[in-house]
């Protein structure tokens, strides 16, 4: 059924060329490839290999590339090296869109039913390998089929580091914080979007809070190109509640950010060791990554 929806899509959608087609398969791929490198958590392994494999492979397609590594000293005193990683396509455009996710995976399971697996590192199947697929993707298709504006991928670390109790969150959205105090001079994107879980299968993705409160003209053209698309099942057009997620931090220095997260039917395997690349669905990423793609054309 989903397979037959999105090639209805694409065939009555004229603007968007075969060249632009998102390949889902080939998300799949990576997302299972960022999986099996192991927990992306600052200074483990995992989080060296990807951030050098996610560099090299944006290199090959974006027309531009830079990374911020910059240092974090943490709540409890350690000290993180972290890299946010921007693609930048037509980078001398003055009209751009800005597409956000998190490459970083969570060093806790905290919410594990299993009380032995709450000090893992959760596998992050769709809390975070999953957007960052869709965003390499997306930079595959335009590679492929270069968009008619500026566009920036911008792939964030430490994300999910530490806690988000409101009277301690100095170890989340570290990289978002940090890329929206060190904006280009005069950066200012049309608009922005956030990517965050966006893989789960037969997900129902609703609007969020801050969106809605602080760029509500880009949750309307988000949800109403979703509608175009016939993706009204998965896109719905209703007040999901709050989430604070990495657009607070870029709406916060100006940005007209909103998050897209696929969060309700994710819940039961959120922070657990359940995150697993079995829970990501290809049917998901790839009408998800359709929308982003039509978002830019
Ligand atoms: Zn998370």
């Amino acid at each position: 059924m989903a397979t037959l929806v999105a090639a209805g899509g694409i065939a009555c959608h004229g603007s968007q060329s075969a060249a632009q087609r998102f390949d889902a398969a080939q998300a799949m791929g990576w997302m299972r490839y960022q999986v099996a490198a192991g927990p992306r958590v600052p200074g483990q392994p995992g989080h060296r290999l990807v951030a050098e494999w996610l560099e090299r492979e944006l290199r090959a397609r974006a027309d531009s590339v830079e990374v911020q590594a910059f240092a974090h000293v943490t709540a409890a005193g350690d000290t993180l090296a972290l890299r946010n990683i921007i693609a930048r396509f037509r980078p001398s455009d003055p009209n751009r869109i800005l597409y956000v996710t998190h490459w970083d995976t969570r060093p806790e399971a905290e919410k594990d039913p299993d009380s032995s697996k709450r000090h893992q590192p959760i596998p992050g199947a769709n809390d975070g390998a999953s957007g960052t697929a869709l965003l390499l993707e997306v930079a595959d298709a335009l590679k492929k089929a270069p968009p008619a504006v500026g566009v920036d991928l911008l792939f964030v670390d430490g994300e999910d580091y530490g806690s988000f109790e409101a009277d301690s969150m100095k170890d989340v959205l570290i990289g978002a914080r940090y890329f929206a105090r060190h904006l280009p001079t005069g950066y200012r994107p049309l608009f922005a979007v956030l990517w965050d879980m966006v893989g789960g299968r037969d997900q129902q993705i609703y609007e969020e809070g801050y969106s809605l409160e602080r760029a509500p003209e880009v949750v309307e053209r988000v949800w109403s190109t979703a509608e175009e698309l016939h993706l009204g099942a998965m896109f719905r057009p209703m007040n999901g509640g709050y989430i604070t997620d990495d657009h607070v931090p870029l709406q916060e220095a100006g940005i007209r950010a909103i998050d897209v997260i696929g969060f309700e039917n994710y819940r039961a395997w959120h922070h657990t060791m359940e995150d697993t690349p079995d829970k990501v669905s290809e049917a998901s990423l790839a009408d998800v990554g359709r929308l982003a793609l039509a978002l830019l054309h």
